[in-house]
């Protein structure tokens, strides 16, 4: 089961992500938590994302297509994958189509998530992420037992949760802008694809996770 996840920044993409790895095994590819660790590491790669990452902009796509196509090649791809946050252009997905012919891979569920702006908005301000595990939660589940819960990558405690530099009210808006500019012409990309899914993003995470879990059974 490979799937692709397509939506604005906030539509819930990560959260499903987490639902599903859990459910099936199957590998989270998270283009923005992959440059979050490579920015902690201090790579190469790291370096190169920050300053885009932090202005809210898209990181040049020779930089995410290299990124993916390493981490495609790896043998936990056998698997199944959901890739989240990828592709975010038009030169991406044509990228990505290459790539996956190369790699005998096919997509078993295009999932677009649609969220209008000011709920984005909201989401996005009032979002914390854990340093570790990089689950996410909202401003109000902190202190209740949701955010307590143990951290998958800190196994000795819960997880730490903090507000992302983009995550910031100005840095929101221009990446909402941006998506919208980029990554709309994405959508279209794959609207003709057989297992084109479009999800309504506005509805609780449960809601969402059996509308998709129905189409991957169903397919
Ligand atoms: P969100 O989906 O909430 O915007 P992500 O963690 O997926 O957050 O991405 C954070 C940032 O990482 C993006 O704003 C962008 O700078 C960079 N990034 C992630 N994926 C891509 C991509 N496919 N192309 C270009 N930049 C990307
Ligand atoms: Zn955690």
């Amino acid at each position: 089961m490979n799937i692709l996840f397509i939506g604005p920044p906030g539509s819930g993409k990560g959260t499903q992500s987490k639902l599903l790895q859990d459910q099936y095994g199957v590998v989270h590819l998270s283009t923005g938590d992959m440059f979050r660790t490579a920015i902690a590491q201090k790579t190469e790669v790291g370096i190169e994302a920050k300053g885009f990452m932090d202005r809210g902009e898209y990181v040049p796509d020779a930089v995410v297509i290299n990124l993916i196509r390493d981490r495609l090649k790896q043998p936990d791809i056998k698997m199944g994958f959901i890739l989240d946050g990828f592709p975010r252009t038009e030169p991406q997905a044509v990228a990505l189509d290459q790539l996956l012919e190369e790699l005998g891979l096919k997509l078993g569920g295009v999932f677009f998530f649609d969220v209008n702006k000011d709920l984005l908005v909201k989401r996005l301000s009032g979002r914390r992420t854990c340093k570790n595990c990089n689950r996410v939660i909202s401003l109000d589940q902190l202190g209740t037992p949701i955010a307590n819960e143990r951290c998958q990558k800190n196994p000795v405690g819960p997880c730490e949760f903090y507000q992302r530099d983009d995550d910031r009210a100005d840095v929101v808006e221009k990446r909402i802008d941006v998506y919208q500019k980029q990554t709309t012409p994405v959508i279209d990309h794959y609207r003709k694809n057989k297992n084109f899914v479009h999800l309504n993003g506005a509805q609780n995470p449960k809601e969402v996770f059996k509308l998709i879990d129905a189409k991957i059974r169903a397919s």
